[in-house]
């Protein structure tokens, strides 16, 4: 939309000014005023003349009509304003309304998409793209204090056999149970995934080795104890995890795949278990 007072180039190539209507009205109001201003003016001077007592008869005559004349003209301000410039300040400010709860409107929802763009569909975690960017914005952080940052990754072992023997309804519902238990035991500012199939990460900040390794156990051992029913037989899920403390120095691609490396020790050893 083009601003109402912009100047504009006519056909004609000439440079004019376009003003809005409510711009119009409000100019007529003024001009409609100040001119039973001068008029008030004048007859205050013509009545200065009257204690000239030769010109009094005319004078007054002149007064009333002057009076006259600005009654006219604050009526017809009166008229401007109320029929013109009011239903043009009510118009716009409903337009402008309007406009803002569209825009209101349209921000959540883009928020929702974002939101729905970074959450996995079937936990309810956050899902790679975000633990991605979360990962190198931790880095970039935690670079500038002495704090360490750890990260953790975690699959479940034979989860295969979970859907093959169980359905794939079942192994839906034990990512959604591993899930739960990842939200459960993490703290605030960890931020915990789903990267993807049955594996998850967390990153862990302001945790030393030992801690993390502390923190990861338990974590194993709570999802080896989870309750979990497919009918009457009760399963039992467990999870290897590979760990990593970053070093300072490494991108964020070179920490995962550090923690990634792990992770694959952990299977290699045997599964259901940590390895650093
Ligand atoms: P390992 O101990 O070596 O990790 O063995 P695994 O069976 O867990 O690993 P593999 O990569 O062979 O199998 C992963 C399985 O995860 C295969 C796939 O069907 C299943 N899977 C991936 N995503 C989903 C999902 O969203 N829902 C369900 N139910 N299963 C999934
Ligand atoms: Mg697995
Ligand atoms: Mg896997």
């Amino acid at each position: 939309m083009r601003k109402a007072d912009d100047a504009i180039v006519g056909p004609t190539g000439r440079v004019g000014m376009r003003f809005h209507k409510a711009e119009s009205a409000f100019f007529v109001f003024i001009a409609v005023i100040l001119a039973a201003a001068g008029v008030i003016f004048y007859a205050y001077l013509k009545l200065h003349a009257v204690t000239n007592p030769q010109i009094a008869a005319s004078s007054i005559a002149t007064i009333a009509r002057l009076l006259f004349a600005t009654g006219v003209l604050l009526a017809t301000a009166l008229f401007f304003g109320a029929f013109f410039i009011y239903p043009l300040i009510r118009t716009q400010a409903r337009e402008e309304g309007k406009l803002r709860e569209m825009t209101a409107s349209l921000s959540a929802r883009s928020e929702t998409l974002e939101q729905a763009a970074l959450t996995d569909g079937l936990t309810g975690m956050h899902n790679r793209r975000y633990f991605d960017d979360a990962l190198k914005q931790y880095l970039a952080e935690f670079a500038k204090i002495s704090k360490p940052v750890g990260l953790m990754v975690l699959d479940l072992d034979h989860f295969k056999q979970v859907n093959d023997t169980h359905g794939h309804d079942v192994g839906d519902e034990v990512l959604r149970v591993v899930a739960g238990c990842l939200k459960d035991m993490t703290r605030y500012h960890d931020v915990s995934a789903r990267l993807g199939g049955e594996e998850f990460a967390v990153l862990v900040p302001n945790m030393d080795h030992d801690q993390l390794m502390k923190f990861a156990e338990r974590i194993r051992k709570a999802i080896a104890s989870m309750p979990i029913l497919s009918g009457n037989v009760r399963l039992k899920i467990t999870t290897s995890v590979g760990l990593a403390v970053w070093d300072g120095r490494e991108s964020a691609e070179e920490f995962y795949r550090r923690a990634d490396k792990q992770l694959y020790h952990a299977k290699r050893a045997g599964r259901n278990q940590v390895s650093a």
